[in-house]
């Protein structure tokens, strides 16, 4: 037996999602700012920010939009350092310089999490704002991140675009900082093509990050489900005097979100035991490494990250290929020309290629493959077999012919 061509396909969208769009289509009210109140954009916010247990919700067009208005709305200066990890997507690192503020990379160790000698260190260089992405849902030590920045008074953006569903010491991921962003891009968690959302419980940064979105004139009092004096002075305070860079979400992305949330929880148990079984099969295999995750971790992971164990580039490139040749596609994060995911592709960024050797060799032999919550229990293991096979092929001929 062999995987199918469509193991990887994305879930269907939930049928309500049908009838909210046909009468949309009906009605032509697609805007966000139409209707006089509960817009199906207002209502997703509304529903977001009860089922994360924060205050506010702004939905916007992605998680960089997110990311981009987070830092404007924290009022940085122009030119301000942004700690990031080095091993995010390269919408993070584009997202700061969209801001006018400078991308400071930090190292990132062999379990894809922050380091966090080189995280204080870098912390006490004139840091204006801090952004924790918790790259491929893995999160990172968030207490010492969150003492060592609340210490310097430094805020801290949670990147949570593919970590919605993960938990901290039983809280919710994207709480923890200043403000948290998700995306809703058809890899992540909930599908909607494109689109993002923040959460925030600070009434002036929401503020300023939902004028600057788009809410011209008075459209900002849609976002006020009852009475929020401090919501309410803030707009006053900041009614036309920030930029209108319109990243607003359309009510038909917010009508294929709305009922997905519901489903969020089974996607995040059925994701999170997949990817637990196959971790120990893999873990079964010498050659290949799952690095563990970190104690207060609850993880809702739709996608596999594991290490090669002693094997040189040449191998980590055969290895992959013998996986695809089982029917697996394997990506070596740092052995392909153009991966968005390895920093010294980020050449937009001004200056030289930081020199950051441990995230380097962590990025050439880590390996991604995608692990979707509705995989069978067979499909996980042709998967898990033919990730194993490949490894042992290409191992076993190195030991035949090698030395
Ligand atoms: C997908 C992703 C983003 C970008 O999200 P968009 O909604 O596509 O802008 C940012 N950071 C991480 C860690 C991601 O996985």
């Amino acid at each position: 037996m062999t995987l199918a061509s469509n193991t990887y396909d994305a879930e269907p969208i939930p049928e309500a999602a049908r009838a909210a769009i046909d009468a949309m289509l009906q009605s032509g009210d697609l805007f966000r700012y139409t209707a006089p109140q509960d817009a199906p954009v207002a209502l997703l916010e509304r529903e977001f920010a009860t089922l994360m247990g924060t205050k506010y919700a702004l939905a916007v067009s992605s998680c960089s939009a997110a990311l981009f208005l987070s830092l404007k709305a924290l009022d940085l200066p122009r030119g301000a350092r942004v700690l990031i990890p080095a091993f995010t997507f390269a919408a993070v690192p584009s997202a700061v310089l969209h801001a006018d503020c400078l991308p400071v990379l930090c190292e990132v160790g062999a379990n894809y999490r922050i380091d966090l000698q080189d995280f204080e260190a870098k912390l006490g260089r004139d840091i204006g704002a801090v952004i924790i992405s918790h790259m491929r849902g893995h999160t990172s030590d968030m207490d010492a991140i969150l003492a060592l920045c609340t210490a310097r008074d430094i805020p801290v953006i949670e990147d949570a675009a593919h970590s919605l569903g993960t938990r901290w010491h039983g809280r919710n991921i994207g709480t923890l900082g200043r403000v948290g962003c998700f995306s809703f891009q058809s890899y992540k968690l909930v599908n909607a093509g494109e689109g993002g959302i923040m959460i925030t419980d600070d009434a002036d940064l929401v503020a300023r990050a939902i004028i600057m979105s788009g809410a011209y004139e008075h459209n900002w009092a849609k976002h006020m489900a009852g009475s929020d004096p401090a919501l309410g002075a803030a707009f006053e305070r900041w009614q036309n005097r920030l930029p209108l860079y319109n990243l607003r979400l359309s009510n038909l992305s917010a009508a294929i979100i709305r009922p997905q949330l519901a489903e969020i929880p089974r996607r995040v148990r059925d994701g999170r035991a997949n990817h637990d079984y196959v971790a120990a099969c893999l873990n079964d295999s010498p050659w290949l490494d799952v690095p563990p995750p970190l104690p207060p971790e609850e993880r809702a992971p739709d996608s596999i990250q594991f290490n090669l164990v002693g094997m040189d580039d040449a191998a980590a490139r055969a290895f992959a290929a013998a996986a695809a040749a089982h029917g697996v596609k394997v990506q070596v994060f740092g052995q392909s020309t153009d991966n968005a995911r390895a920093f010294w592709n980020w050449r937009f960024i001004p200056g030289d290629v930081p020199d950051l050797p441990q995230t380097r060799a962590m990025l050439m032999s880590a390996c991604d493959t995608r692990l979707p919550a509705r995989l069978s229990r067979s499909q996980l293991d042709l998967i898990a077999t033919a990730i194993c096979d490949a490894a042992a092929e290409v191992m076993g001929q190195t030991a035949r012919y090698g030395t």
